[in-house]
């Protein structure tokens, strides 16, 4: 279904992001028949270029980053709906035409992909040349602040210009399919619910490992860490769905006050529970990587998190992130109890049931279970997988689902608000986050150096051990 004719302007249209995540995902939407044909894009920074030089830039992005759906017309057709404006954030130029060429009528939504620092200069400047109506929608990216303090002074100044209704503010993590499936498979199932707390759920595990190291982005990664670029938001909001109370609807802000219930409720996590790590070898090492000799900012961390709710105490929940690590994988293990008495004498491959909701790669579900081993052998048990990737259960085409970033830009022209952060959700994330991190620096704790394509520092192995528990391996 179509969505409402739009102009959607994206500052920082000539970015890094714009390029490989945002048009790219435009047009497979556009290709897919999703957008109107009244839908226009505009692009606005600060290179000099018109609009022929921004189609240009364009096709050369659809060239590199779409593979499946590549058309010739449609992408001439998609071009054509582009427009350029090179406006400065900081300055006046561009403003005015930007002001004369959006439409009335239509929806008005703005992306800005620019660094945080302009949020503030370009929410000022829509007010002043009165781009905006009640109706407008603002969409911004990571990093939402730096601590709590940085991000209440953030959502200060949009909220200056713009009510909570109009903020999207994005974590690409809520746009995947699975994510939303998490809340599909929980409150569209008997089966689980019933056993998802701490009476039937011995822990859960939250995964999200990379295979590559800082790349380009060293000096920002330097400042921030594996703690403030990845738990204190993407981590965090698996953990909120993972954990939250049903919602009485699906809607925004029912789904947005479970999961701000679950964040209130984390308890500090204390130093014992928290395991830092930077990779390093003799090639490669992120001291290398950031140029910074000196630096005590990880690149891997795992924690073990609790919950003070009914719902949860007793249950833990472990986190681990890391760059360079042996697998590309984002995953919630949820460990269920083993049953409480085995009537088979035999017992040697009983273990407890697991449910695994994988992000990436292959999008998918498993549930091992235990059954008889086949045979005549008596009775021996064996765990086997009940698997559920989507793309065996409902062919390749079903499977090929629109990318997350592509999904939620559609969400902000529906004026859906679900799978975006509210600011006081957010706020509490860094309040969490805060004295954790100050709690490192006060003692100037060191990362625990880990071989690169590892599974991260012995140290993390240990932190589950000592709760006689393992990490999922990583493969
Ligand atoms: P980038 O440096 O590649 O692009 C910045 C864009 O901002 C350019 O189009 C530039 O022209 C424009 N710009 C800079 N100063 C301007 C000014 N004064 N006036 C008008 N335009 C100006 O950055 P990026 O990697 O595309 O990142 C954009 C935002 O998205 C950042 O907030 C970043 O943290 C976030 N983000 C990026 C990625 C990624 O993969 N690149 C991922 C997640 C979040």
């Amino acid at each position: 279904i179509p969505v409402d004719p739009f102009d959607l302007v994206i500052f920082g249209g000539t970015g890094d992001l714009a390029r490989r995540k945002i048009l790219p995902g435009l047009y497979r939407r556009y290709y897919d028949g999703q957008m109107p044909e009244e839908a226009r894009i505009i692009g606005a920074a600060r290179s000099e270029m018109d609009a022929d030089g921004f189609r240009d830039f364009v096709r050369g992005a659809l060239d590199e980053f779409v593979t499946k759906r590549h058309d010739k017309k449609m992408v001439d057709a998609f071009l054509a709906k582009l427009d350029y404006v090179a406006v400065d954030a900081k300055g006046t130029g561009g403003w005015d035409a930007l002001a004369k060429t959006m439409r009335d009528g239509v929806v008005k939504a703005y992306y800005f992909s620019v660094g945080p620092a302009l949020f503030g200069d370009i929410a000022d400047r829509l007010h002043e040349h009165g781009i905006t109506d009640d109706d407008a929608r603002i969409v911004v990216e990571k990093p939402f602040g730096h601590n709590l303090e940085t991000a209440r002074a953030l959502n200060a100044t949009l909220a200056a210009h713009f009510d909570e209704t109009q903020i999207y503010r994005i974590d690409h993590y809520l746009g995947k399919e699975t994510v939303q499936n998490l809340m599909a498979v929980r409150f569209g199932n008997m089966l689980f619910e019933p056993l998802w707390n701490a009476q039937y759920v011995d822990h859960i595990q939250i995964t999200v490992s990379e295979t590559v190291g800082v790349g380009g982005r060293g000096e920002y990664y330097d400042k921030s860490g594996a703690m403030r670029d990845m738990v204190q938001n993407h981590l965090m909001q698996l953990l909120c769905l993972t954990a939250m109370e049903p919602p009485s609807r699906y809607d925004p802000d029912a789904v947005r006050d479970e999961k701000l219930k679950v964040i209130r409720a984390l308890e500090t996590t204390g130093h014992d529970d928290i395991v830092r790590g930077q990779y390093k070898s003799r090639e490669e090492s992120y001291l290398e990587d950031v140029d910074n000799p000196g630096s005590i900012t990880e690149s891997f961390i795992a924690m073990k998190v609790r919950i003070a709710n009914w719902r949860w105490n007793g249950t833990p929940f472990y986190l681990r992130t890391g760059k360079r690590m042996k697998e590309r994988v984002s995953e919630i293990v949820v460990r269920f109890k083993e049953p409480p008495h085995s009537i088979f004498e035999e017992d040697t491959g009983q273990s407890a049931n697991e449910l695994t909701i994988r992000l990436q790669p292959n999008e998918g579900m498993d549930l091992t279970v235990t059954i008889k081993e086949p045979g005549p052998g008596g009775m021996r048990l064996i765990d086997v997988p009940l698997d559920m990737t989507f793309a065996e259960a409902l062919g390749e085409e079903a499977a090929d689902v629109p990318d997350a970033y592509e999904r939620l830009i559609m969400d902000v022209i529906r004026g859906n608000q679900t799978l975006f952060m509210r600011g006081d959700e957010v706020e509490a994330a860094w309040a969490w986050t805060d004295p954790i991190i100050e709690d490192w620096t006060r003692r100037e704790d060191r990362p625990y150096p880990y071989e690169p394509g590892s599974t991260g520092p012995e140290e993390a192995m240990i932190l589950m051990h000592r709760d006689r528990r393992r990490w999922r391996e990583l493969r």
